[in-house]
């Protein structure tokens, strides 16, 4: 008999859970097709790394002050230009910023959207690859892994991580599960939004481009909101290193990336 109870409690929460997932499904849908009422009000600039975490490195310069001054060259241009929508920075300094923390902004201020700005970066030392790269959380590729791994390394710099973080390196079934179930609510927006970033890199900038990619991303897996990684360029390719740190070439980056959000809102908003 008690096995037959435990059976279906079981049961029980399998149907739960499906249940749950219908529940995010069906929000989800509202919120994309409810065109009169749904209002884009916040969104998250995160510039990756920071203070003690330098990320990639260039011959000269590095991913942390590329990544920086591109997202407030992006802050600015949203500023000016898209009234009504407010602009939340993780950071605005060269300051070391934990992964969970950033989630916690994004999550706290109720972001609409999570743009994480960073540089790619190639195992050689000096890279013949260059152009940009859009990554959304999704599956694990083994074969796909390379960026995802090296943006996440920078959990191993923090204190505690396998506690922080649904024991990542570990076996954690039921995180994956929740997290997969979490995510498939803004995968389909996160890859809408990644797609119209890549058109305006490849069509308006000439940019060479790797496209829009899935990625076991942490910090985008965390945000509970449609989220994007923009890889906008690889630091150790010697072009590319001088476009990254070029005002220029940093307010041509940023400007892809306000008018891909600007056609992102109106979609959302049906305008
Ligand atoms: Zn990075």
């Amino acid at each position: 008999m008690p096995a037959i109870y435990l059976k279906s409690n079981y049961i029980a929460f399998i149907l739960f859970f499906i249940a749950g997932l219908f529940c995010i499904n069906s929000s989800f849908a509202q919120d994309a097709t409810s065109h009169s009422t749904f209002k884009f009000k916040t969104v998250i600039v995160d510039a990756g790394h920071g203070g003690k975490d330098p990320g990639a490195h260039g011959a000269y310069s590095k991913e942390k002050n590329v990544a920086l001054s591109i997202a407030k060259k992006l802050r600015d241009l949203i500023n000016d230009e898209m009234s009504g929508v407010k602009v939340v920075m993780t950071r605005s300094t060269d300051v070391f910023v934990e992964l969970h923390k950033r989630a916690d902004i994004a999550n706290d201020n109720h972001g609409n959207l999570f743009i994480s700005i960073h540089c790619n970066s190639s195992p050689q030392k000096r890279s013949t690859e260059r152009g940009t790269l859009l990554l959304v959380y999704g599956f694990h590729r083994s074969q796909e892994q390379r960026e995802a791994l090296r943006e996440n390394a920078s959990i191993y710099i923090e204190k505690d991580y396998k506690d922080k973080y649904n024991g990542y390196g570990s076996d954690a079934v039921v995180n994956t599960i929740v997290l997969n179930a979490f995510q498939q609510k803004y995968r389909k927006q996160s890859i809408q939004f990644g797609d119209l970033v890549d058109h305006e890199f490849k069509k308006t900038d000439g940019r060479r481009s790797h496209g829009v990619k899935e990625q076991g991303v942490l910090v985008l897996a965390q945000s509970g909101m449609p989220a994007v990684l923009v890889e906008t360029g690889f630091i150790n390719n010697a072009s590319d290193e001088e476009y990254l740190n070029s005002s220029s070439g940093q307010t041509e980056i940023a400007r892809s990336i306000l008018r891909a959000l600007k056609q992102y809102r109106d979609n959302l908003e049906g305008r």
